[in-house]
């Protein structure tokens, strides 16, 4: 062939006068949950839209102008473009509703870091379920008017596309983003010029370009340093999510966390509040300790300073998904800093240590630098403070300072058109406003059966055309044959879709054991291959480049569902992201999940799923430990975590067969004369009554806000007033606590009675060796409860001894007279431990001396 180069030329279309703003909604991702405005674009030209992957900017840079010129015209057009821009102005003109309600102010604002965000297929920079929540995060945030920003990084690649060949292997496809087709601009400066600083690097600078996203009314802004002013090798820093190896992984999460705190002060904005969304972003906590110790503080009392106002929750329940980094590697990118913060090595090393490891782990450095954190679901608290206990090396894992937000998903984006419409109709406009009101939603009951089964069919069988235009895709590319494909589609049928449908689709982490299923293939082939009651099984999800275990999962989906019975009835469908999710949880009857018991964080597909009345049939952990209510869906009680992997597995899979077998299938296939099963619809609305008005963002955000945010601007203010007096005197008392600890002890000196009347007083006496402390600098305090053999019947009640004067020159006296207030065998301890009334939470110091 001959050599010939090719040019490039971009022609943009002149965009008519009165279609003007069609640019701004472009580029505001509130169409990333507003239907209506990406319809308006997808109208002009579907298959263009199609072929931009549902992106409005690439779309607008591409229409034919003639389309733009008849639509200035098209008075259909102009009707919806005209409707579309109400809504639009109306929602940003909105009073911020949060100002003043719940602590949070006017001056408040809330920075939001994380390492990926989810909002749409056409900002390719996020992987899987913490980008998607951390987007939800975002437009929840706006839906409240809170002041809100966030900050994350833009990659070049984003996370890959997946397709899979006909042997079932995963290739994953990389695709540069052409920025100019994102909705991003350059985050610009009050002059106009944009935004740039500089991250240090050991020997050299680099210099990042601040891009801002629209979300509604929040800002993100995403840092790039894919800039000719950087080396070819620093070009890469922010090339792709999750790709490379730890040395990039470390220059990720510098410039993430150093650089997005340089970035927000070089725009002058001024959170009062951080959020660091998993640890990626921790670095941001050390950097603004560097500010307040180059305004003169010493680093504890600017650990204080920081740590005050600064949330971090973590999303894994295995100790070894949390980030860490070998020390070495710490030491060079992080020698400078150190000095500067004017500690030594073995100091800043200690911050990211955990017992019995070497590397540095973000973890513990956002535990040890925020005073807030939580797990994502009630059981993933737990599990975090199992975790995490040695960061309160002597409180229960219990009692630990952490706590939980459940999850939730952002309802507009995923709670399917056809639901709003109903909605629209049937319970007024204002249901949009009533999302938190469990009464409002049982309205839904209100709804005919045969109305809400009919959306229930509609979308399934929108979903079903979706599978097969993909399938048939996928098909074409492996080289299958029309015949194969025929076969593959049998059950597929728009027109019909009276066929049980199963739907599991996730990340291909093997502890979500996708192929639990496939336990025994026999059972699943009496299920399956019913002829009167059949069954079709949809599997999608994509695993890591790198997780070759993940990527053995998805090999063996494809040769189970390559089986000659299985074939068509189980379908492995490529290419998962927010566009096949968001079809997939509204299209099926039933969302499976079958995790290792307690490895769910919280799992957010469930939720999307049970809002839009599929069924979830799922093991009772993450999120569904909360959400099930015997009713709603299928829950699994998982087997002891103390049984062997093989054991378990058959077991939970035998429990799976079990409840398909003798409640879903012939629940869903009890059909009454109108074709449909009226007990499974009302199961159907149980989902959507139960789980909508508890599983949005609305909610968690709220919560957010309540527990966390509006605490920590009150206390971040208290902390900084007066040249920091408070953050100082928090430090240099637990520099005394820590200097005299050792040293306290507890005796006791009344005669412990073993029986007693109701009614009569219990005398407690102790002798408290305080090595040096005040009697003001502990709690002393008896806990009791009431027991029955060795469980204990109530929560401990708690009662502070106080302090009846010295005891010799070494010990304090304390005492405390109890009326018992209950019968019965009751069982109580005594203890003591430091206490601050300006402390965040009353055991954040991690001592404790018990009797
Ligand atoms: C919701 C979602 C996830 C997260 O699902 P989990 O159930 O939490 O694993 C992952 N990927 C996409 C595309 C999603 O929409």
């Amino acid at each position: 062939m001959t050599q010939r180069t090719a040019f490039t030329l971009t022609v943009s279309p002149k965009i008519p006068a009165r279609l003007s703003r069609l640019e701004e909604l472009s580029n505001n991702l509130w169409y990333s949950w507003d239907r209506a405005t990406r319809a308006l674009f997808s109208r002009l030209d579907q298959q263009l839209w199609e072929a931009v992957g549902h992106s409005p900017k690439a779309f607008l840079r591409r229409v034919d102008e003639s389309l733009l010129l008849q639509a200035a015209e098209d008075l259909t057009f102009l009707s919806h473009y005209n409707s579309v821009l109400s809504a639009y102005d109306s929602y940003h003109s909105e009073p911020s509703r949060y100002q003043a309600i719940n602590g949070i102010e006017a001056r408040d604002q809330v920075a939001y870091f994380c390492f990926e965000f989810g909002f749409h297929e056409s900002l390719p920079v996020y992987s899987g379920g913490l980008g998607i929540l951390a987007g939800d995060h975002c437009k929840a945030a706006s839906d409240l008017c809170l002041p809100f920003v966030a900050v994350g990084l833009l990659y070049r690649q984003g996370y890959f596309f997946q397709t899979i060949d006909g042997q079932g292997n995963q290739q994953p496809v990389f695709c540069d983003s052409d920025f100019e087709d994102l909705p991003v601009k350059p985050a610009l400066h009050d002059d106009g010029s944009e935004v740039r600083i500089s991250v240090r690097f050991p020997g050299r600078v680099v210099t990042v370009k601040v891009w801002r996203a629209q979300i509604g009314h929040v800002g993100l802004y995403l840092l790039d340093t894919d800039l000719p002013d950087n080396s070819e090798y620093d070009r890469l820093i922010t090339h792709q999510l999750y790709g490379g190896n730890k040395t990039m992984r470390i220059e990720q999460e510098i410039i993430l966390g150093v650089g997005g705190v340089a970035a927000l002060r070089a725009m002058g904005i001024k959170p009062t509040i951080w959020h660091s969304n998993e640890g990626h972003a921790a670095f941001m906590m050390l950097t603004r300790a560097l500010e307040l110790v180059r305004q003169g503080l010493d680093f504890a009392s600017a650990t204080e300073a920081v740590a005050v106002n600064t949330i971090f929750t973590t999303h894994t329940a295995v100790p070894a998904g949390h980030d860490h980094f070998p020390e070495d590697m710490m030491h060079r990118y992080f020698e400078d800093f150190y000095h500067e913060l004017k500690i030594s090595r073995e100091e800043f090393m200690a911050l990211g240590h955990t017992p019995g490891n070497h590397d540095f782990n973000m973890t513990a450095l956002a535990i040890r630098m925020s005073r807030m954190h939580n797990g994502v679901s009630r059981i993933h608290r737990d599990v975090s403070a199992n975790i995490c206990h040695d960061m309160w090396p002597q409180i229960e894992p219990e009692e630990n300072p952490i706590d939980y937000v459940t999850n939730g998903v952002h309802v507009p984006t995923f709670l399917a058109q056809e639901w709003t419409d109903l909605f629209d109709r049937r319970l007024g406009s204002q249901w949009r406003s009533k999302q938190h009101a469990p009464e409002f939603w049982s309205r839904i009951h209100d709804i005919p059966d045969h109305i809400f089964w009919s959306v229930r069919q509609s979308l399934k069988s929108q979903m079903f055309y979706g599978i097969r235009a993909r399938l048939t895709e996928q098909n074409l590319r492996n080289h299958g044959s029309e015949a194969h494909l025929e076969r593959l589609l049998r059950f597929v049928d728009p027109i019909n879709p009276n066929i049980l449908t199963l739907g599991f689709a996730r990340r291909f982490a093997t502890y979500k054991r996708a192929t639990l299923l496939f336990q025994d293939l026999d059972w699943l082939r009496k299920l399956l291959l019913d002829a009167a009651r059949p069954i079709l099984l949809i599997f999608a999800g994509k695993a890591h480049p790198a997780d070759l275990p993940g990527q053995a999962l998805i090999r063996h989906i494809h040769q189970v569902a390559d089986m000659p019975e299985f074939r068509g009835r189980i379908l492995l469908v490529e290419g998962y992201d927010l566009r096949l999710a968001r079809r997939l949880v509204s299209g099926v009857d039933v969302w499976l999940n079958n995790p290792i018991y307690p490895l769910e964080a919280s799992g957010t597909s469930g939720m999307k799923a049970g809002i839009n009345g599929t069924l979830n049939l799922s093991i009772l952990d993450g999120w569904w430990g909360e959400g099930y209510d015997g009713k709603n869906g299928w829950g699994i009680k998982p087997v002891s975590e103390n049984m062997e992997d093989s054991l378990r597995d058959a077991e939970e899979s035998r429990a799976f067969y079990e409840i398909l077998q003798d409640q879903v299938i012939p629940l869903y296939y009890d059909h009454s004369k109108f074709g449909y099963s009226a007990d499974w619809v009302r199961m159907a609305k149980n989902s959507m009554v139960s789980l909508l008005p508890r599983y949005g963002t609305g909610r968690m955000v709220g919560e957010y806000v309540q527990k966390f945010y509006a605490p920590a601007s009150r206390q971040g203010t208290g902390y900084s007033q007066d040249n920091f007096a408070i953050a100082r005197s928090i430090a240099a008392w637990k520099a005394r606590i820590n200097a005299a600890w050792d040293g306290v002890s507890v005796r006791r000196l009344d005669t412990p009675g073993k029986q007693l009347e109701f009614g009569s007083t219990m005398h407690f006496k102790l002798a408290v060796k305080l090595n040096g402390l005040q009697p003001e600098d502990v709690v002393v305090e008896l806990l009791l409860s009431r027991q029955y053999n060795k469980t204990r019947l109530s929560q401990f009640k708690h009662f502070r001894l106080e302090c009846t004067g010295p005891l010799g020159s070494h010990e304090h006296q304390f005492e405390l007279n109890h009326v018992p207030e209950l019968c019965g065998r009751q069982q109580y301890y005594l203890r003591i431990y430091p206490y601050h009334p300006l402390l965040t939470h009353p055991l954040e110091m991690g001592k404790m001396v018990w009797l």
